[in-house]
């Protein structure tokens, strides 16, 4: 047993803990739980437990299969929510085969996969997400649709408003579980909020990312509201987005950095931004992954639905961002396409491939767009060379199937389960008929 895992079984005892919560997500990004015992954690370290890895398949259980998870002791912590005497604690797991190797479905592994290939070339991948979501009355009615707990907008104060507390709640929360948080508002929608964590590793930020939106929903609920971190709930109003700060370092520099280069982006900075930006098409599937994430992309509200960068322009899908300036090490490109309902495993695997393949093959950056790309015509933005992001969850299927990076970057196994799954996906959803076809048509034809 290593240090950190002597340390897990000593504060157990210490604080009481009777349930270990043991954590990992499934291929399209849901949180999964199965509790131990105490008593069961020095096994679990040595060899793993052993579960119906079929659970990680996402939403449908195709077949039973044996594998074993065994709990990461750096991500030990108490679960606040829980209570004390006795408390719970929760650790991420990574996922593994009955003969040890790590299970090709794991989505933590297919991250550490990627990062593994940038440690190759020297470089470590940081991430900083700024995460928004809704909240909304609760219990909600589905007949008479969500309702927002309240009517504020972008950065509004509300004078005794329940979001103040709830925010503050949430962020304690955070902060007792080791996340530390940088900055939260009131977001664009009535109800809609933002949460932005510190930047990390992109592996601790993924595992964050899972904490957070459980924490979040959880707080939402002892304040009589629903968190929905769905891309867009509302029609009319803005979606609810993960814009996703990036960069790499080379031990502790920020190779994004050069202090005479144009925006201080560095040839790293501009080539990986330029990988990002040729393979957007493809790794949307990914970062967007449902039918719904296509409604925020393509429905207003300052999601980017065009290929280019700029910086500060928020129409554009990269941006590089001013407030970084004259700041060495916190030099980095922001991404705003993903949304909050990705699998923040999958989806910064691929960015970093993207980003790295563009880095290892020295593309070049475009131009930067600097007029706002929503008010161009389609002619215009075909002259400069602007492509746009997929229009539905079909089209970003197509494009993605087609795409040697994303498999070699998923791998085989949840290349295949995420397209077979997404496809059902969009021929459910293909066969429905939506409350806009009976305004439009029932009485008219
Ligand atoms: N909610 C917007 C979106 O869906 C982003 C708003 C912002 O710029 O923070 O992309
Ligand atoms: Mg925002
Ligand atoms: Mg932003």
């Amino acid at each position: 047993m290593d240090r950190q895992q002597e340390y897990v079984l000593r504060t157990i005892e210490e604080r009481d803990i009777r349930f270990v919560r043991l954590w990992f997500t499934d291929v399209l990004g849901a949180l999964k739980s199965v509790a131990v015992a105490p008593a069961e954690l020095e096994q679990a370290f040595a060899e793993g437990i052993g579960f119906d890895g079929s659970a990680i398949a996402g939403f449908t259980r195709v077949y039973e299969a044996d594998m074993i998870v065994q709990p990461d002791a750096s991500t030990f912590t108490v679960i606040p929510w829980r209570g004390d005497n006795p408390g719970t604690a929760r650790m991420f797991c990574d996922i593994r085969m009955p003969d040890g190797s790590p299970a090709a479905s794991d989505s933590r592994h297919v991250l550490r996969r990627a990062l593994d290939s940038a440690a190759e070339d020297g470089f470590t991948f940081y991430t900083h997400p700024e995460i928004e979501f809704y909240l909304f009355k609760e219990p909600y009615d589905a007949a008479v649709g969500p309702i927002p707990i309240d009517q504020a907008g972008y950065f509004d104060h509300v004078a005794r408003g329940d979001g103040h507390d709830f925010r503050r709640a949430a962020i304690t929360m955070l902060e007792k579980m080791g996340i530390s948080v940088e900055y939260s508002h009131h977001e664009g929608g009535p109800g809609q909020n933002e949460i932005d964590l510190r930047y990390a590793d992109a592996l601790s930020m993924a595992d964050n990312i899972m904490t957070m939106r459980t924490v979040v929903r959880e707080v939402a609920l002892q304040h009589g509201a629903l968190a929905s971190f769905m891309p867009k709930p509302l029609a009319g109003q803005p979606g609810s987005a993960m814009h996703t700060h990036v960069s790499l370092f080379e031990g502790d520099r920020n190779a994004f950095y050069e202090p005479t280069a144009n925006y201080e982006l560095s040839q790293t900075g501009r080539r990986f931004t330029a990988g990002v930006l040729r393979h957007a098409r493809e790794i949307t599937a990914v970062t967007n992954q449902w039918v719904n994430s296509y409604k925020r992309i393509w429905g207003g509200g300052e999601a980017p639905a065009h290929v280019c960068w700029g910086h500060n322009n928020r129409s554009a899908l990269i941006r590089v961002p001013m407030y970084s300036f004259g700041k060495g090490h916190s030099r980095r490109i922001e991404i705003r396409s993903l949304d909050s309902a990705c699998n923040p495993y999958l989806s910064f695997a691929l960015i970093l491939a993207a980003g790295l393949k563009g880095v290892r093959e020295g593309y070049e950056l475009p131009m930067e767009a600097e007029d706002d790309v929503w008010a161009l015509t389609d002619g215009e933005r075909r002259a400069m060379g602007i492509e746009e992001l997929p229009q539905s969850l079909s089209e970003a299927i197509q494009v993605m199937e087609s795409s040697e990076l994303v498999a070699e970057t998923l791998g085989e196994t949840v290349f295949d389960f995420f397209l077979r799954n997404k496809r059902q996906e969009w021929y459910d959803y293909r066969a429905q008929v939506t409350p806009f076809e009976l305004d439009r048509y029932l009485v008219r034809l």
